[in-house]
Protein backbone atom coordinates (compact mmCIF):
# COMPACT_ATOMS: atom_id res chain seq x y z
CA UNK A 1 0.00 0.00 0.00
CA UNK A 2 2.82 2.06 0.95
CA UNK A 3 4.41 1.52 -2.42
CA UNK A 4 1.09 2.29 -4.34
CA UNK A 5 0.84 5.63 -2.68
CA UNK A 6 4.51 6.41 -3.36
CA UNK A 7 4.24 5.55 -7.00
CA UNK A 8 0.69 7.40 -6.85
CA UNK A 9 2.75 10.55 -5.57
CA UNK A 10 5.68 10.41 -8.42
CA UNK A 11 3.38 9.59 -11.11
CA UNK A 12 1.25 12.81 -10.08
CA UNK A 13 3.88 15.09 -9.72
CA UNK A 14 5.24 13.39 -13.10
CA UNK A 15 2.11 14.76 -14.56
CA UNK A 16 1.64 18.20 -13.11
CA UNK A 17 5.62 19.06 -14.22
CA UNK A 18 4.35 18.29 -17.88
CA UNK A 19 1.24 20.21 -17.87
CA UNK A 20 1.30 22.39 -20.10
CA UNK A 21 -1.79 24.88 -19.76
CA UNK A 22 -4.82 25.44 -17.08
CA UNK A 23 -6.70 23.00 -19.15
CA UNK A 24 -4.28 20.23 -18.67
CA UNK A 25 -3.75 21.20 -15.13
CA UNK A 26 -7.66 20.82 -14.45
CA UNK A 27 -7.93 17.44 -15.93
CA UNK A 28 -4.80 16.21 -13.19
CA UNK A 29 -6.83 17.74 -10.60
CA UNK A 30 -9.69 15.43 -11.92
CA UNK A 31 -8.00 12.73 -12.23
CA UNK A 32 -6.49 12.13 -8.84
CA UNK A 33 -8.65 14.33 -6.85
CA UNK A 34 -11.85 14.20 -8.49
CA UNK A 35 -14.88 12.28 -7.23
CA UNK A 36 -13.75 9.13 -9.17
CA UNK A 37 -9.78 10.75 -8.73
CA UNK A 38 -7.74 8.13 -8.12
CA UNK A 39 -7.01 9.29 -4.45
CA UNK A 40 -10.49 9.54 -3.61
CA UNK A 41 -10.69 6.12 -4.49
CA UNK A 42 -8.26 5.51 -2.18
CA UNK A 43 -9.70 7.21 0.85
CA UNK A 44 -12.83 5.23 -0.10
CA UNK A 45 -11.50 1.93 -0.16
CA UNK A 46 -9.83 2.68 3.54
CA UNK A 47 -13.20 0.77 5.69
CA UNK A 48 -11.97 -2.36 3.93
CA UNK A 49 -8.58 -2.41 5.45
CA UNK A 50 -7.75 -3.94 8.49
CA UNK A 51 -8.03 -1.44 11.75
CA UNK A 52 -4.75 -1.77 12.53
CA UNK A 53 -3.37 -0.23 9.29
CA UNK A 54 -6.06 2.41 9.30
CA UNK A 55 -4.21 4.96 11.07
CA UNK A 56 -1.23 4.91 9.43
CA UNK A 57 -2.49 4.83 6.00
CA UNK A 58 -4.89 7.67 6.84
CA UNK A 59 -2.25 9.54 7.54
CA UNK A 60 -0.30 8.77 4.95
CA UNK A 61 -3.19 9.44 2.41
CA UNK A 62 -4.28 12.71 4.11
CA UNK A 63 -0.33 14.07 3.29
CA UNK A 64 -0.84 12.68 0.01
CA UNK A 65 -4.21 14.98 -0.84
CA UNK A 66 -2.62 17.92 0.70
CA UNK A 67 0.41 17.63 -1.07
CA UNK A 68 -1.29 16.83 -4.29
CA UNK A 69 -3.49 20.02 -4.11
CA UNK A 70 -0.53 22.35 -2.73
CA UNK A 71 1.22 21.32 -6.47
CA UNK A 72 -1.82 21.64 -7.99
CA UNK A 73 -1.98 25.27 -6.61
CA UNK A 74 1.47 26.21 -7.33
CA UNK A 75 1.58 24.92 -10.74
CA UNK A 76 -1.42 26.77 -11.34
CA UNK A 77 -0.15 30.41 -10.30
CA UNK A 78 2.92 29.46 -12.42
CA UNK A 79 0.74 28.41 -15.29
CA UNK A 80 -1.82 31.91 -15.34
CA UNK A 81 1.83 33.95 -14.96
CA UNK A 82 2.95 32.33 -18.32
CA UNK A 83 -0.36 32.79 -19.78
CA UNK A 84 0.04 36.72 -18.78
CA UNK A 85 2.95 37.12 -20.24
CA UNK A 86 1.88 35.55 -23.74
CA UNK A 87 -0.76 37.99 -23.63
CA UNK A 88 1.11 40.75 -23.15
CA UNK A 89 3.80 40.17 -25.55
CA UNK A 90 0.92 39.79 -28.36
CA UNK A 91 -0.44 43.18 -26.98
CA UNK A 92 2.65 44.66 -27.20
CA UNK A 93 2.59 47.85 -29.16
CA UNK A 94 5.18 48.59 -31.54
CA UNK A 95 5.67 52.58 -31.62
CA UNK A 96 7.51 52.07 -34.72
CA UNK A 97 4.63 51.45 -37.26
CA UNK A 98 3.20 54.45 -38.36
CA UNK A 99 0.05 56.20 -37.00
CA UNK A 100 -3.65 56.02 -38.58
CA UNK A 101 -4.26 59.64 -38.91
CA UNK A 102 -8.20 60.51 -37.77
CA UNK A 103 -10.09 61.94 -40.86
CA UNK A 104 -11.28 65.38 -39.79
CA UNK A 105 -14.23 67.39 -41.84
CA UNK A 106 -15.50 70.75 -41.47
CA UNK A 107 -18.58 72.65 -41.60
CA UNK A 108 -19.96 72.92 -45.05
CA UNK A 109 -19.23 75.87 -47.27
CA UNK A 110 -23.43 76.50 -47.28
CA UNK A 111 -23.34 76.35 -43.26
CA UNK A 112 -19.96 78.71 -43.15
CA UNK A 113 -21.44 81.89 -45.48
CA UNK A 114 -24.95 81.75 -44.06
CA UNK A 115 -23.47 81.73 -40.55
CA UNK A 116 -21.21 84.70 -41.28
CA UNK A 117 -24.55 86.68 -42.98
CA UNK A 118 -25.69 85.97 -40.07
CA UNK A 119 -23.18 87.11 -37.70
CA UNK A 120 -22.80 90.37 -39.72
CA UNK A 121 -26.54 91.20 -39.62
CA UNK A 122 -26.37 90.31 -35.80
CA UNK A 123 -24.20 92.54 -35.42
CA UNK A 124 -26.44 95.21 -36.66
CA UNK A 125 -29.16 94.82 -34.34
CA UNK A 126 -31.16 91.57 -36.27
CA UNK A 127 -32.81 89.12 -34.95
CA UNK A 128 -33.17 86.10 -37.00
CA UNK A 129 -36.37 84.46 -37.59
CA UNK A 130 -37.72 81.33 -39.20
CA UNK A 131 -40.72 79.91 -40.97
CA UNK A 132 -42.05 76.45 -42.49
CA UNK A 133 -40.56 74.79 -45.64
CA UNK A 134 -44.10 73.54 -46.59
CA UNK A 135 -45.82 77.05 -46.82
CA UNK A 136 -49.45 78.34 -47.61
CA UNK A 137 -49.82 79.88 -51.11
CA UNK A 138 -51.53 82.83 -48.86
CA UNK A 139 -47.94 83.55 -47.83
CA UNK A 140 -45.57 82.51 -50.15
CA UNK A 141 -47.90 84.78 -52.91
CA UNK A 142 -51.30 86.34 -51.42
CA UNK A 143 -49.80 88.28 -48.65
CA UNK A 144 -46.66 89.60 -50.31
CA UNK A 145 -49.09 91.11 -53.20
CA UNK A 146 -48.44 88.55 -55.88
CA UNK A 147 -51.06 88.83 -58.93
CA UNK A 148 -53.02 86.28 -59.17
CA UNK A 149 -51.59 85.51 -62.94
CA UNK A 150 -47.86 86.10 -61.66
CA UNK A 151 -45.58 83.20 -63.48
CA UNK A 152 -44.21 82.02 -60.44
CA UNK A 153 -48.13 81.24 -59.44
CA UNK A 154 -47.86 78.44 -61.86
CA UNK A 155 -47.90 75.10 -61.23
CA UNK A 156 -44.84 74.52 -63.55
CA UNK A 157 -42.88 76.88 -62.00
CA UNK A 158 -43.60 75.82 -58.54
CA UNK A 159 -43.85 72.71 -56.45
CA UNK A 160 -47.35 72.60 -55.39
CA UNK A 161 -48.51 69.87 -52.72
CA UNK A 162 -52.29 71.39 -53.42
CA UNK A 163 -53.74 73.87 -54.41
CA UNK A 164 -53.59 76.23 -51.54
CA UNK A 165 -50.06 74.34 -50.14
CA UNK A 166 -46.58 74.71 -51.92
CA UNK A 167 -42.85 74.39 -50.89
CA UNK A 168 -41.87 77.35 -50.58
CA UNK A 169 -40.13 79.37 -53.37
CA UNK A 170 -38.73 81.95 -51.03
CA UNK A 171 -37.69 83.20 -47.41
CA UNK A 172 -39.93 86.48 -47.86
CA UNK A 173 -43.24 84.34 -46.50
CA UNK A 174 -41.08 84.73 -42.54
CA UNK A 175 -41.29 88.82 -43.57
CA UNK A 176 -45.47 88.13 -43.61
CA UNK A 177 -45.57 85.67 -40.99
CA UNK A 178 -42.89 88.07 -38.59
CA UNK A 179 -45.15 91.46 -39.22
CA UNK A 180 -48.35 89.40 -38.53
CA UNK A 181 -46.78 88.44 -35.15
CA UNK A 182 -45.28 91.33 -34.23
CA UNK A 183 -47.91 94.00 -35.52
CA UNK A 184 -48.04 97.00 -34.77
CA UNK A 185 -44.96 96.93 -32.06
CA UNK A 186 -41.58 98.69 -33.97
CA UNK A 187 -39.08 98.20 -34.80
CA UNK A 188 -39.02 94.96 -37.27
CA UNK A 189 -35.59 93.57 -37.48
CA UNK A 190 -35.25 90.45 -38.65
CA UNK A 191 -33.42 87.99 -41.09
CA UNK A 192 -34.43 84.72 -41.88
CA UNK A 193 -31.90 82.22 -43.25
CA UNK A 194 -33.60 79.06 -44.68
CA UNK A 195 -34.34 76.59 -48.09
CA UNK A 196 -36.24 77.46 -50.61
CA UNK A 197 -37.70 75.31 -53.49
CA UNK A 198 -38.55 75.96 -57.72
CA UNK A 199 -38.13 73.95 -60.57
CA UNK A 200 -35.16 75.53 -61.93
CA UNK A 201 -32.20 72.80 -62.33
CA UNK A 202 -28.77 73.87 -64.20
CA UNK A 203 -25.05 74.93 -63.12
CA UNK A 204 -26.45 78.23 -61.77
CA UNK A 205 -29.60 76.85 -60.45
CA UNK A 206 -30.63 74.16 -57.84
CA UNK A 207 -34.53 72.69 -57.09
CA UNK A 208 -33.49 73.21 -53.51
CA UNK A 209 -31.24 76.27 -52.25
CA UNK A 210 -31.03 78.77 -49.58
CA UNK A 211 -31.76 82.21 -49.13
CA UNK A 212 -31.70 84.69 -46.65
CA UNK A 213 -34.22 87.36 -46.27
CA UNK A 214 -33.98 90.59 -44.62
CA UNK A 215 -36.95 92.88 -43.49
CA UNK A 216 -37.14 96.51 -40.92
CA UNK A 217 -40.07 98.28 -40.70
CA UNK A 218 -39.89 101.27 -38.60
CA UNK A 219 -40.95 104.85 -38.11
CA UNK A 220 -39.35 106.75 -41.29
CA UNK A 221 -37.44 103.95 -43.47
CA UNK A 222 -36.06 104.95 -46.03
CA UNK A 223 -34.22 103.63 -49.40
CA UNK A 224 -30.88 105.63 -47.45
CA UNK A 225 -30.99 102.99 -44.91
CA UNK A 226 -31.71 99.79 -47.22
CA UNK A 227 -28.20 101.04 -49.06
CA UNK A 228 -26.62 101.58 -46.16
CA UNK A 229 -27.31 98.49 -44.69
CA UNK A 230 -26.19 96.80 -47.78
CA UNK A 231 -23.29 98.45 -48.49
CA UNK A 232 -22.16 97.56 -44.73
CA UNK A 233 -22.93 93.87 -45.32
CA UNK A 234 -21.45 93.76 -48.79
CA UNK A 235 -17.96 95.22 -47.20
CA UNK A 236 -18.13 92.55 -44.38
CA UNK A 237 -18.19 89.84 -46.69
CA UNK A 238 -16.54 90.76 -49.51
CA UNK A 239 -14.26 93.20 -48.48
CA UNK A 240 -13.70 96.64 -47.18
CA UNK A 241 -13.37 98.26 -50.74
CA UNK A 242 -16.37 96.90 -52.19
CA UNK A 243 -18.70 99.51 -53.88
CA UNK A 244 -22.43 98.86 -54.31
CA UNK A 245 -25.11 100.03 -57.15
CA UNK A 246 -28.98 99.37 -57.34
CA UNK A 247 -30.62 99.12 -60.61
CA UNK A 248 -34.33 99.85 -60.78
CA UNK A 249 -36.06 95.81 -60.83
CA UNK A 250 -39.21 94.80 -60.69
CA UNK A 251 -41.01 92.61 -57.24
CA UNK A 252 -44.30 92.84 -56.80
CA UNK A 253 -43.85 92.84 -52.75
CA UNK A 254 -41.67 96.09 -52.66
CA UNK A 255 -41.60 99.53 -54.43
CA UNK A 256 -39.33 100.66 -55.65
CA UNK A 257 -37.38 97.77 -56.51
CA UNK A 258 -33.61 97.14 -57.19
CA UNK A 259 -31.16 94.42 -58.00
CA UNK A 260 -27.74 95.04 -56.09
CA UNK A 261 -24.83 94.49 -57.60
CA UNK A 262 -21.14 95.05 -55.64
CA UNK A 263 -18.15 95.78 -57.63
CA UNK A 264 -16.21 92.59 -58.81
CA UNK A 265 -13.54 91.41 -56.59
CA UNK A 266 -11.92 89.39 -59.01
CA UNK A 267 -10.64 92.14 -61.14
CA UNK A 268 -11.60 95.63 -58.71
CA UNK A 269 -14.35 97.20 -61.67
CA UNK A 270 -12.11 96.21 -64.86
CA UNK A 271 -14.37 93.60 -66.17
CA UNK A 272 -13.37 89.86 -66.38
CA UNK A 273 -14.98 86.50 -67.02
CA UNK A 274 -16.94 86.47 -63.93
CA UNK A 275 -18.77 90.03 -63.74
CA UNK A 276 -19.01 89.53 -67.73
CA UNK A 277 -17.48 92.35 -68.78
CA UNK A 278 -19.12 94.57 -66.62
CA UNK A 279 -16.89 95.08 -63.15
CA UNK A 280 -20.46 94.67 -61.35
CA UNK A 281 -21.58 91.54 -59.81
CA UNK A 282 -25.08 91.21 -59.05
CA UNK A 283 -25.77 89.65 -55.37
CA UNK A 284 -29.34 90.39 -54.15
CA UNK A 285 -32.85 92.09 -55.01
CA UNK A 286 -34.28 94.32 -52.61
CA UNK A 287 -36.72 97.48 -52.03
CA UNK A 288 -39.05 99.24 -49.68
CA UNK A 289 -41.81 97.33 -48.26
CA UNK A 290 -45.20 97.51 -50.73
CA UNK A 291 -48.03 99.56 -49.01
CA UNK A 292 -50.34 96.88 -49.33
CA UNK A 293 -47.95 94.19 -47.83
CA UNK A 294 -47.48 96.64 -44.92
CA UNK A 295 -51.47 97.24 -44.59
CA UNK A 296 -52.45 93.28 -45.24
CA UNK A 297 -49.64 92.16 -42.05
CA UNK A 298 -51.37 95.29 -39.71
CA UNK A 299 -49.24 98.04 -40.29
CA UNK A 300 -50.68 101.88 -41.35
CA UNK A 301 -48.46 102.67 -44.58
CA UNK A 302 -49.36 106.36 -43.82
CA UNK A 303 -47.48 105.84 -40.37
CA UNK A 304 -44.48 103.38 -41.01
CA UNK A 305 -41.93 102.34 -43.64
CA UNK A 306 -39.71 99.60 -44.67
CA UNK A 307 -37.12 98.07 -46.37
CA UNK A 308 -36.42 93.91 -47.12
CA UNK A 309 -33.86 92.43 -49.23
CA UNK A 310 -33.29 88.43 -50.26
CA UNK A 311 -30.13 86.58 -51.21
CA UNK A 312 -29.53 83.45 -52.49
CA UNK A 313 -26.48 81.94 -49.98
CA UNK A 314 -25.05 79.79 -53.01
CA UNK A 315 -24.46 82.42 -55.55
CA UNK A 316 -22.40 84.22 -52.31
CA UNK A 317 -20.65 80.96 -51.30
CA UNK A 318 -19.87 80.47 -55.29
CA UNK A 319 -18.35 84.36 -55.13
CA UNK A 320 -16.55 83.09 -52.01
CA UNK A 321 -14.41 80.31 -52.34
CA UNK A 322 -14.34 80.62 -56.47
CA UNK A 323 -16.63 77.60 -57.34
CA UNK A 324 -18.74 77.61 -60.61
CA UNK A 325 -21.25 74.85 -60.76
CA UNK A 326 -23.67 74.62 -58.26
CA UNK A 327 -24.41 71.42 -58.15
CA UNK A 328 -21.30 71.11 -56.69
CA UNK A 329 -22.57 72.15 -53.04
CA UNK A 330 -24.92 68.57 -52.87
CA UNK A 331 -23.13 66.03 -54.93
CA UNK A 332 -21.50 64.67 -51.53
CA UNK A 333 -17.59 65.37 -52.87
CA UNK A 334 -15.85 64.97 -49.58
CA UNK A 335 -13.09 67.77 -50.67
CA UNK A 336 -16.20 69.85 -49.69
CA UNK A 337 -15.65 69.40 -46.59
CA UNK A 338 -12.04 69.11 -46.30
CA UNK A 339 -9.99 71.49 -43.94
ZN1 LIG B 1 -14.83 91.13 -62.73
Amino acid sequence: MREELEKLKNELSNKIGASRDLEDLEKIRVQFLGKKGAITLLMRSMNELPASEKPLLGKLLNELKQAASRELDERKLELQEQLRQKQQEAERIDITLPGRSILTGRRHPITLVMEEIEDIFACMGFQISEGPDIELDYYNFEALNFPVDHPTRDMQDSFYINKDVLLRTHTSPVQVRTMEKMAPTLPVRIIAPGKVYRRDDDITHSPMFHQVEGLVVDHGISLADLKGTLLLFAREMFGPERQIRLRPSFFPFTEPSAEVDISCMFCHGLGCRTCSDSGWLEILGAGMVHPNVLQICGYDPELVSGFAFGMGVERIAMLKYGIDDIRLFYTNDLRMLRP
